[in-house]
Order: structure tokens, then C-alpha cells, then sequence
């Protein structure tokens, strides 16, 4: 029997009410979702993507109870998010885009109060032990508003598990993040998926999805357009590319029927895409030497999330 999902959404619509005075199209309000459906399965690092506008914070939303949706129905840990929505919120962590918190606060306070709000009792809180999780346990009683950026960050992260939820949610963690702290927040969100909790995170970088998750689903203009597990998504991309590199200068560029683009690197470089339902690499190779060239070294590229994504949504990223 296959597992409960952790999250569960059917059909979900938003639209948002139109701003007074608006006139034609404007007038019915921005339809941010229209009808999208899928789970995401218990134990997983799930992944929302799409470009910007998408509706992706919308649906985060809608589970976290701050927007209410206008069709359709979604179930956190089995709790319908209308007939339940107690206990719904209480399985379920949510880190906002934003960093919000009052400056005068210190971490260890920030967790306590969260830990209030949820109606824990004080010798039942996990303030410390969160704080060692997101290694700010040397920042304890430092105001807030001396925190760096990467440390609010993971602050927000401890602050949304204090109910120790099964699910934690977080809505582009990384955006506008640099390089080292996006790493951080990696190793974080994999760690806690090691320990058993659901998480779902969107994103519009690509490779970010492609590394963290194990399955996604992409949301363009408010409609789900793929939902698979990422290497099935990445496999989705039909061409490949062979990079050679010839023993001697080009004088021609090879051309074959089978192949979908020739591009010349340099004097001795080519770099040729093809279908891989159509040709191999060893294929690509054949036909390059019988055209009398005489191949020193290769590389072939995979088809990455990048690819896919184009080809689905017919844009850039
Ligand atoms: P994403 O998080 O994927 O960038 P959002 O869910 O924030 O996308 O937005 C989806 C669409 O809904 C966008 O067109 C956005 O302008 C619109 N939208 C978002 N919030 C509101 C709101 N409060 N009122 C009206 N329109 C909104
Ligand atoms: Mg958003």
C-alpha cells in the first residue's frame, strides 16, 4: 500500500480580487492558479519551480493560511486545510522570503516566543537543541539585529521547526543569497531530510532543484506543466551534445542529416547536438571520421534541468 502523502493538493485555485476601480481584463482579478493538482510523497525533498509570477508563493500560501484559496482543496499530513486547519498548521513549518524579526529580540528569545505561540510548555521547548542544529548556539543571546543575512536565514529555519513539524516549507530560501551561504542552507535542508522531515521548497534556480530534489513539479502562469521525479524531468530533454576535438584544422564543417546543430570551437573544436533517440555517441564519432577527420579527444554533455525547462515553457530562465 503506498504511503500517505505529506501534502496533498487537488485542483487549486486562487484568484486574487481585483484592485477597486479596475477596468476590462483587470477587473476579474489576477488568476495566480488555475487548477493545479499533485502530492508530494512523505520523506522527499520536493521542489516547486517556475519563473517569477509563477503562483509558486501563492500555493505556499494557501497551506501556510495566509491566503485563501478560491477553488479546489489541500490536505497537509492528512488534515484538510478548511475542516482542520489547526492541524494542519501544526504539521507544517514555514519559512518565509522575508526576514522578519524584531531587532531587540536574541535567537534563543525568538525561538521561546515561537515556542509560546504554539503553546509548548517551557520544559518542552527545543530552543538550544535548535539553535546546535542551525550552529547559532555561540549567537544565543546576541540581538538579532546583529546577525548576518546567512544567520537570520538560518535562524527563520529553527524558528519554523520549534513545533517540530513533520513538513518544513521554505519559499525561495536562497534567493539573492551568495554562493557559501546558499551551501549552508543545502547542507541544512538535507541534513533535516536526513532525520525524517518532508521538505518542500521553490525556487527559480534550476540548478538548485536539480541537486536538491528528488522530485518536481514546475508551475508556469499558475498551471502545473510537469510534476516527475528529477531524473525522469532531466531525461525528458532529447538532445545531447558531442565536443570533440580534431587532430587537425577544420577546412569544413561536418554536416550530416542526423544531426540537429554543428558548432565550430576554435581551429580544431566542433561541437555537435543531436537527438538521442536517433543517433549515439559512438554514432556521432563514426560519422565524424568518415568524413575523414580524425577525432584526438571527446566530451559529451547531458541534457540538464535547463533544457527541459525551455522546452516546456518556451523561455529563457
Ligand atoms: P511566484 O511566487 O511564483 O513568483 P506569486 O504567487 O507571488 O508568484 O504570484 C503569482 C501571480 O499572482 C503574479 O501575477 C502576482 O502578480 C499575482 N499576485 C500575487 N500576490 C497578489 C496579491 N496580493 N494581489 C494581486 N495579485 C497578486
Ligand atoms: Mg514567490
Amino acid at each position: 500500500m503506498p504511503a500517505e502523502p505529506a501534502i496533498r493538493i487537488d485542483n487549486l485555485m486562487k484568484r486574487y480580487a481585483a484592485p477597486k476601480g479596475a477596468k476590462g481584463e483587470d477587473a476579474e482579478g489576477k488568476l495566480a492558479l488555475k487548477g493545479v493538482s499533485f502530492d508530494v510523497p512523505e520523506g522527499s525533498i520536493f521542489g516547486l519551480l517556475g519563473p517569477n509570477g509563477a503562483g509558486k508563493s501563492t500555493l505556499i500560501n494557501i497551506l501556510a493560511g495566509l491566503v485563501n484559496k478560491t477553488g479546489g482543496s489541500a490536505e497537509i499530513w492528512g488534515f484538510d486545510i478548511d475542516e482542520h486547519r489547526r492541524n494542519a498548521s501544526r504539521a507544517i513549518g514555514i519559512v518565509p522570503q522575508e526576514i522578519v524579526f524584531d531587532p531587540f529580540f536574541t535567537p534563543f528569545e525568538v525561538l521561546e516566543n515561537q515556542g509560546g505561540f504554539y503553546g509548548i510548555p517551557a520544559r518542552d521547548r527545543r530552543s538550544e537543541e535548535l539553535l546546535e542544529a542551525v550552529r547559532l548556539a555561540d549567537k544565543r543571546n546576541a540581538y538579532a539585529r546583529t546577525l548576518s543575512g546567512g544567520m537570520k536565514r538560518r535562524l527563520l529555519v529553527a524558528k519554523a521547526m520549534v513545533h517540530s513539524p513533520p513538513i518544513l516549507v521554505l519559499d525561495e530560501p536562497t534567493a539573492g543569497v551568495d554562493v557559501e551561504l546558499r551551501r549552508q542552507l543545502w547542507e541544512l535542508v538535507t541534513q533535516m531530510n536526513r532525520e525524517g522531515v518532508t521538505v518542500v521548497l521553490t525556487t527559480h534556480y534550476l540548478e538548485e532543484a536539480e541537486e536538491l530534489c528528488d522530485e518536481i513539479a514546475i508551475i508556469n502562469h499558475g498551471e502545473l506543466i510537469a510534476h516527475k521525479p528529477t531524473a525522469d524531468l532531466i531525461n525528458m530533454a532529447r538532445e545531447k551534445i558531442v565536443a570533440v576535438t580534431l587532430a587537425d584544422d577544420i577546412t569544413a564543417a561536418p554536416a550530416h542529416e542526423a544531426f540537429s546543430k554543428v558548432e565550430l570551437a576554435g581551429a580544431r573544436g566542433v561541437e555537435v547536438t543531436y537527438n538521442k533517440d536517433k543517433l549515439s555517441a559512438g554514432q556521432v564519432l563514426a560519422i565524424l571520421q568518415e568524413q575523414g577527420m580524425t577525432v584526438e579527444d571527446v566530451t559529451t554533455r547531458e541534457a540538464d534541468l535547463e533544457d527541459v525547462f525551455v522546452q516546456l515553457t518556451g523561455t529563457g530562465s
